[in-house]
């Protein structure tokens, strides 16, 4: 399953995040000796135990919901936190990152969906924030990107809008807010039942589980 995904990612330069939530170490590892080096989790507990008991080059993404308490666990390790929904957690992984003595990479979680439960910022919001004294005070955080995800849906149409609002939100950030810097670049949308929908509307990284996994209990 790893190498046919691969093989079509690989058409648009999309990278994969292998996303393990759940699953044992053996299943990570299965997946690891055959290459895969980006793995993502969404509890830190569970994040941070892989993380101490697999090798150190495996490069970790937090993909879930992050409290602010909770940052410090993972600063110390993790490689890109696609899930940051708010301003004080952007400045919770600034804090933690800067004890770490390093700079964490980030990208900007939008709610694209129409159900309730999934989290995200609005645009107007952080643009404001994002030309302001306030952030440009932030040294050790690094915004690569847009992070979204669709209605759980067999409507395609609808999916499809909702990864088209994303790539709007990127376009216009990449605009008015980074002034067309390349390292702002990258686009996290597509999941195991909708990837080849978020590839053509401009995908750069995909987070597949289940169809790499199995199902989940
Ligand atoms: C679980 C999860 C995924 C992967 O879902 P699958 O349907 O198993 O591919 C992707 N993104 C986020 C944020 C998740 O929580």
């Amino acid at each position: 399953m790893l190498k046919n995904i691969l093989q079509e990612l690989q058409k648009t330069n999309t990278q994969l995040v292998a996303v393990s939530k759940t699953k044992p170490n053996a299943a990570i590892m299965d997946l690891y000796t055959q290459g895969q080096r980006i793995f993502g989790e969404n509890r830190v507990q569970e994040l941070v135990q892989k993380y101490e008991e697999l090798p150190k080059d495996i490069q970790w993404h937090m993909i879930g919901h992050l409290q602010t308490n909770k940052v410090k666990y993972i600063a110390p390790f993790i490689n890109l936190i696609h899930s940051v929904e708010s301003i004080k957690l952007l400045e919770e992984i600034n804090k933690q990152a800067k004890k770490n003595n390093r700079i964490i990479h980030c990208l900007l979680q939008f709610k694209i969906a129409s159900e309730e439960s999934k989290f995200g910022l609005q645009l107007d919001d952080i643009i404001n924030y994002l030309q302001s004294k306030n952030f440009e005070l932030l040294q050790n955080v690094k915004i690569i990107g847009v992070m979204g995800m669709a209605t759980f849906t067999d409507k395609t149409n609808q999916i499809k809008n909702e990864f088209e609002q994303l790539k709007f939100i990127f376009d216009t950030l990449q605009q008015k807010a980074f002034n067309n810097n390349p390292d702002f670049k990258e686009i996290s949308m597509g999941m195991s039942s909708d990837y080849t929908i978020a590839i053509e509307e401009g995908s750069t990284m995909v987070r597949i589980g289940s169809l790499l996994f199995g199902k989940r209990n």
